[in-house]
């Protein structure tokens, strides 16, 4: 929606909501290529039904591959929707998309309607969005340099500001573009990590504001996840804002909620919420909780079995003799491994699905190889797909294997490698 955007059009908060109520109701309809040749359509629709980022890939191949559940992604959406009260919805798909590949995940989060726009913290993921055709509204929440700006101006994506310096910045970089430079503020209100201190914001802002150079269409903070902590950083925002805005500052639309504040802090939900992690199917269960987010998973974790053997009685298998056959047994080699992001601790803890059945890993999970024992009878073939995270049981669902390896949810799944195949199902 941020196209072409003139000073005319900065949005005031009023201004802000109504646009994204227009924009609710005509979604983008640009439609985008992806690397193999399939697209995608912003509305949602796929032309293929099965896609790779990394052209070469195949699914007839033996490279193991993530597939991204959309529909399980859309209904996250919607529940992240109905908890922020039907607010627009600003996606975070940093770091990679939390591992499961930003050109795939962009463009589909970004078909939502009741998502207002996307955010990130690196000028590659800003630029891969607009490169994959996202249309909408992108903000890049990190500090930049000044070529970095003028990129991202150039790109219509919004960057965060909150340097001293940023006033002459803009300035320069607007004279380079030929246009205002689009912004959102970002304040610190507590948080002392990243943002402009509030006590010294003022005349900072109101540089910025009046300057022609910079075009305000937000302002946020950032929140430690602390309730206590929390309120005061919301309160001094509250403060700072409504001080400017007596003064006659246009600070664009006010958002500041991530995924815990979007369940635990309503009041800090302000024009729009911020989440990631809601929207990957991860959230904080603290023990006040009232009511389970009803979130799934978003994605699968897949290999093809390659190799079946059956071992004697005696015969030991891979790195270090870990594993011994105490009986003759079928093994399946299944080439994915730590680098891929399955995790190592995965070892006589996890399970595999395969054709509806779990079989657990044995031996050494190495970089790239993890077996399976199958048992005396040969019930899987080379071939078969094995799932080894994913929704389709409760002993392979992203938690439960973060549990089962000792980790977290967030850790398992920015780690998966992003050399990994992506397919859309
Ligand atoms: C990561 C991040 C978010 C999203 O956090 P989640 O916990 O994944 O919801 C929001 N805002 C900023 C500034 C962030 O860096």
């Amino acid at each position: 929606m941020a196209q072409n955007r003139s000073r005319s059009f900065r949005a005031s908060r009023r201004r802000f909501l109504a646009a994204s109520a227009a924009l609710l109701g005509a979604p983008a309809r640009a439609s985008l290529a992806v690397a193999a040749g399939a697209t995608v359509s912003e509305t949602g629709t796929s032309s293929a039904e099965a896609f790779h980022l990394r052209p070469g890939g195949s699914l007839a191949g033996y490279d193991p591959w993530i597939e991204i559940l959309a529909a399980n992604f859309r209904h996250n959406v919607r529940e992240v929707s109905r908890l922020a009260g039907g607010r627009p919805i600003l996606a975070v798909i940093k770091n990679n998309a939390y591992g499961l590949g930003d050109q795939v995940i962009g463009p589909l989060v970004a078909s939502c309607e009741e998502i207002y726009g996307l955010a990130c913290v690196r000028v590659a993921e800003a630029v891969a969005m607009r490169e994959a055709g996202v249309t909408k509204f992108v903000l890049n929440m990190a500090e930049v340099s000044e070529e970095e700006g003028l990129e991202l101006a150039r790109r219509n994506v919004h960057q965060a500001v909150w340097l001293d310096d940023a006033p002459a910045r803009l300035e320069r970089i607007a004279s380079r573009t030929g246009r205002p430079v689009p912004i959102h503020l970002y304040l610190d209100c507590g948080m002392n990590r990243e943002g402009m201190p509030d006590y010294r914001a003022l005349p900072w802002v109101e540089t910025l504001c009046n300057q022609k150079s910079a075009q305000v269409d937000g302002t946020f903070i950032m929140f430690p996840h602390v309730l206590d902590a929390d309120r005061s950083v919301l309160e001094r925002f509250l403060r700072f804002t409504g001080d400017s805005r007596s003064r006659g500052l246009d600070l664009g639309a006010l958002h500041a909620a991530p995924s815990y504040e979007v369940l635990y802090f309503p009041d800090a939900h302000l024009d729009m919420v911020r989440p990631g992690n809601l929207l990957f199917g991860n959230f904080t269960r603290e023990d006040w909780l009232e009511e389970e987010p009803d979130l799934r998973t978003v994605f699968r974790l897949c290999s093809k079995v390659v190799r079946l053997e059956r071992l004697r009685t005696g015969d030991s298998a891979s790195f270090g003799r870990r594993y011994v056959a105490t009986r003759p047994t079928w093994l399946a080699l299944l080439p994915v491994g730590h680098t891929d992001g399955y995790p190592a601790e995965a070892t006589n803890t996890c399970h595999v699905l395969i054709r509806g059945s779990l079989y657990p890993v044995v031996a050494v999970v190495s970089s790239t190889h993890t077996l399976v024992e199958i048992g005396e009878e040969k019930t899987v073939e080379v071939g078969d797909t094995a799932t080894l995270i994913g929704p389709d049981d409760p002993a392979i669902t992203p938690h439960a294997v973060a549990e089962k390896t000792g980790g977290r949810f967030y850790t398992l799944i920015t780690k998966m490698s992003a050399l990994l195949p992506k397919r859309v199902v």
